[in-house]
């Protein structure tokens, strides 16, 4: 928490957010995580009840503020010549000039809570149990980045050039948060930023926009567009005065990326296959919950979801477990619209082929130990599955399905567990449950993810805290985490030459 006198408190996490906040006017010296939203004290539950009212009577997006679309080559040649321009001024400010105004970037953030669940709630069915802490994050991103640039630019000998143009490719499952961060990274280090939002989130990408505006980001260091078709797309990305790309989406996507420009910078997180692994040694309570909120937190449509558990020994073959892990997947409030106490709400979009399979059949050796069903005729909304005998090597042991069904294993012993959990390509996020400080040293270092978490759920990275970034085939080009000391310093290169600062 913030303890300098001069700076601005850190928000109660008590607050009623149906009261008016006003922006304050001193920036913090010093990080500090943002609080979620209290769903426990009434006046928020009436506050979030009426925010999805609102976000999803009909209409109710086309009264917002759109994406531009841009049609010509020419027009695309216009934003990025003027983006390196602006961004000369932008540099001139300095970190601490940037970070003043990226300070009130993230009050104006969190006096804006409500409408990002709105929107999000609108455009990708997020329930506000899942949008609310996103919004938290977002402005953790501001707030530690703006500081990190201040101390970027004080390192002694550090000549930093920082890239000045770059593109934003955000993905839809977290698109609140995720677009923030990369976009506020490369603007807290002195970068343009030309944001493109992912097809479902054009009003999503338009709000962070018309924040950081707000808080006083020139328009033409910050620009908004939707390219309007592929070819265009391809331009822009493909455009020689364009320095990086940052994109969360498919590993295909960040290949084609590089294809069109070999030495075009794609920084990309892309797919997870997560694992938790349970011992005979673990907390039973914490760990069903850990593993049923980490498989459907958001339908279980996050990179780094937990779509496969992995019994070790006997810890498969009790009946406690398997009760245990029924009832508390089966408890979930599927619903849509939701209420605050709802925990699973629809898909963003119709299920893949993948998801279908996963939905919908059973691989040899497989059987349900909860069979997911459709809940109404869209086809969107599903309730849990849990399938048990999983098989290594098989379809659902390998695949990214990204939806709500999670698969059991069942592994001999922890050695076989940490390789059921390393086959796939992936390394994103991964978990143990155990007790047993042995086990738990074994573990971590075997263990071939990104995120390596030790008794405790694998999905909501918290920014400074479990900074966020893949290993294996999750990440492409990217060697610092999100939300970590050293993420900023992706935008830029150093050099030896000061003349050329
Ligand atoms: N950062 C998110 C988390 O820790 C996941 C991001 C994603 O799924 O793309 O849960």
């Amino acid at each position: 928490l913030a303890t300098d006198g001069e700076s601005a408190p850190a928000p109660n996490r008590n607050q009623d957010r149906s009261t008016e906040r006003d922006v304050p006017g001193t920036a913090p010296t010093e990080f500090f995580n943002e609080p979620d939203t209290d769903p426990s004290l009434p006046a928020n539950q009436k506050w979030a009840k009426e925010i999805i009212a609102e976000a999803t009577a009909p209409g109710y997006l086309d009264d917002r503020p759109k994406t531009p679309k841009v049609d010509s080559a020419a027009k695309l040649d216009e934003m990025i010549a003027n983006g390196r321009e602006a961004a000369k001024a932008w540099r001139e400010l300095g970190a601490a000039g940037r970070g003043e105004i990226l300070h009130r970037a993230a009050e104006v953030f969190s006096v804006r809570r409500g409408e990002f669940i709105a929107v999000e709630a609108a455009e990708v069915g997020k329930m506000p149990s899942q949008s609310d802490p996103e919004i938290s994050e977002a402005i953790d991103f501001i707030r530690y980045y703006a500081l990190n640039a201040a101390e970027l630019e004080n390192l002694e000998g550090a000549n930093f050039v920082p890239d000045e143009m770059v593109v934003i490719t955000p993905p839809w499952n977290f698109p609140v948060a995720i677009p923030t961060g990369g976009t506020v990274a490369a603007l807290a280090v002195g970068s343009a930023v030309i944001h493109k939002p992912s097809k479902p989130t054009p009003h999503c990408s338009a709000l962070i926009i018309d924040c950081l505006w707000e808080a006083g980001v020139p328009k033409d260091v910050l620009q908004l567009c939707t390219p309007s078709d592929r070819d265009l797309s391809r331009h822009l990305v493909a455009h020689p005065d364009v320095d990086r790309v940052i994109l969360t989406g498919a590993s295909e996507t960040a290949a084609l990326f590089k294809s069109f420009r070999p030495d075009l910078h794609v920084n990309a997180e892309t797919s997870g296959k997560n694992a938790l692994v349970i011992t005979p040694a673990a907390d039973r309570d914490l760990a069903v919950a850990d593993l049923v909120h980490s498989a459907f937190g958001h339908a279980g449509q996050k990179c780094s979801a937990a779509s496969l558990g992995i019994m070790v020994g006997s810890t498969h073959d009790s009946q406690r477990y398997r009760k245990q892990l029924i009832d508390a997947a089966a408890s979930m409030v599927v619903d849509w619209p939701a209420n605050m106490s709802a925990t699973m709400g629809p898909l963003t979009e119709d299920p893949s082929d993948k998801l279908e399979r996963a939905l919908t059949s059973l691989e040899p050796g497989e059987s349900w130990l909860l069979q997911p069903k459709q809940l109404d005729d869209t086809g969107r909304l599903w309730s849990p599955g849990i399938k048990e005998g999983v098989k290594p090597g098989s379809f659902f042991h390998l695949t990214e399905v990204f939806g709500p069904v999670l698969g059991i294993m069942h592994a001999r012993d922890l050695d076989e567990a940490i390789e059921f959990q390393n086959a796939p390509a992936f390394g994103l996020t991964g978990g143990i449950h155990s007790l047993d400080p042995e086990e738990v040293r074994t573990w971590l270092e075997n263990v071939q993810v990104g995120n390596a978490y030790v008794n405790r759920g694998i999905t909501g990275a918290i920014v400074r805290r479990q900074s966020f970034g893949g290993w294996k085939q999750s990440s492409v080009g990217l060697g610092s985490k999100a939300g970590g000391p050293n993420y900023l310093m992706l935008f830029g290169h150093y050099t030896d030459d000061p003349s050329t600062l």
